[in-house]
């Protein structure tokens, strides 16, 4: 058995973060995660302007840098929204929407808190968990204790599988994300696709699912499309058929023959007081996504962040980790994500109700604020301005 300040279970977004606060603090840090790096996690890849400031903030870096080293490949300052064929908003953006392919993004963050002082273990799961006194043992057989543990790992953690946490509510609200990348070498040449495929910009839709919505995001190399909501337990099956009947509209072939991969997504199941015994949880493994657009990488990087930070507290002036981290939650993160689940229910209502002109009204309507809402620099509470 060995011992470290804290360990931290998943190198993804959350596990990174923490981990770079934590080492770069001079604590002793060990990230734990399943995959190889670099590897793939699904997702669109979009990063909102609140992402790029809690990205500063930890690792030191801005857009311009970020695009510089290759991490950022596409950046755009258009955006349009869509229900069906019918525009509902679009035009400029105040401030860029940035993307990221996840492979280079997440290795480039865990690469941070390595260089930080982190010791990181990849290839290796953690099977079991006990929070109570944050000890972990992997699939290989090896057994680590920390003072603290930091469960990372993503929507499907093991470790949160070990808090007793998984009730009919939190599975009932799991979300579920589709995507198909589109190479653009792929693309080259292929007639018949509708025009926001060949976009350098990205657009949103609703229409062709409940509860959701469904996406085009260009990248550098590929256009990435895909659909995220609610399943309320039907087969997976019936989402994917809001996806074929998406791609079909984007002129994509029957036979495309391209992957068509799935994840799981948390969409509006947070935890409300995700710390058990000795362990915290960040990111998607506590459910920490925002349920409007389904949000993550900025909430998983700063709820890491928060729960770093109550480590290097709890370790260097005796305070108690659950309390701080859940008074920092309780602060910035919690009123968020609860207005934004109160406006999405709002507008999926409206459009389901076949009530578009209240939701065009709205989203027309709204003009920058609508974008300073998506950047993070006003509340989903009311639109009020944020600090
Ligand atoms: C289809 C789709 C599209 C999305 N698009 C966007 C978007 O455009 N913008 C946005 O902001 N968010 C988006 N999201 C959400 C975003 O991807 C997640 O919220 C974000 O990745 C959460 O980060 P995380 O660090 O909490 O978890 P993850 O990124 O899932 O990282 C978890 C890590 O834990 C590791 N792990 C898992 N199990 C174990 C184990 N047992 N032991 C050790 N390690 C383990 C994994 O290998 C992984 O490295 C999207 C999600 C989906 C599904």
């Amino acid at each position: 058995m060995t011992g470290y300040d804290v360990i931290i279970a998943g190198g993804g977004p959350a596990g990174a973060a923490a981990a770079t606060v934590l080492a770069g603090a001079g604590v002793s840090v060990l990230v734990l995660d399943k995959a190889e790096f670099p590897r793939d996690k699904l997702c669109a890849g979009l990063l909102t302007w609140k992402t790029v400031q809690t990205l500063t903030r930890v690792f030191g870096e801005t857009a311009a840098s970020l695009q510089a080293l290759g991490v950022i490949n596409h950046a755009s300052d258009r955006y349009r929204i869509r229900h069906l064929h019918h525009e509902l908003s679009g035009g400029k953006l105040f401030y860029p929407f940035h993307f990221v392919e996840r492979r280079v993004f997440d290795a480039f963050c865990l690469e941070r808190a390595r260089a930080a002082g982190a010791e990181v273990r990849t290839g290796d799961a953690v099977a079991w968990a006990d929070v109570a006194t944050a000890t972990v043992r992997t699939a290989q057989g090896r057994e680590f204790t920390g003072r603290h543990l930091i469960g990372a790992d993503g929507a499907m953690s093991r470790v949160r599988a070990h808090c007793g946490v998984d009730t009919p509510r939190w599975r009932a609200e799991m979300g579920m994300g589709l995507e198909v990348y589109l190479p653009r070498s792929w693309l080259a040449g292929r007639t018949g696709l509708h025009e926001d495929v060949t976009a350098d910009f990205p657009t949103i839709y609703s229409g062709f699912i409940d509860a959701g919505y469904c996406w085009s995001f260009p990248h550098r190399d590929r256009v990435i499309v895909g659909i995220c909501g609610l399943y309320h337990g039907k087969p997976a099956r019936m989402i994917r058929d809001c996806l074929d009947e998406f791609l079909a509209f984007l002129g994509l072939p029957k036979d495309h023959g391209l992957p068509v991969r799935a994840h799981p997504l948390p969409y509006g199941n947070w935890l409300s007081r995700p710390s058990f015994g000795r362990t915290l949880l960040a990111g998607d493994a506590a459910g920490l996504v925002e349920p409007f657009f389904g949000e993550g990488i900025h909430y998983a990087l700063r709820t890491g962040e928060m729960a770093g930070r109550a480590c290097l507290a709890a370790i260097r002036q005796g305070v108690d980790p659950a309390a701080a981290y859940q008074a920092d939650l309780e602060r910035e993160i919690f009123p968020e994500l609860t207005w934004a689940k109160h406006l999405r229910n709002l507008l999926y209502w409206f459009m389901r109700s076949g009530m578009i002109l209240p939701v065009r009204a709205f989203l027309g309507g709204g003009g920058t604020k609508l974008q300073e809402l998506v950047h993070g620099m006003r509340s989903f509470r009311l639109l009020r301005k944020l600090r």
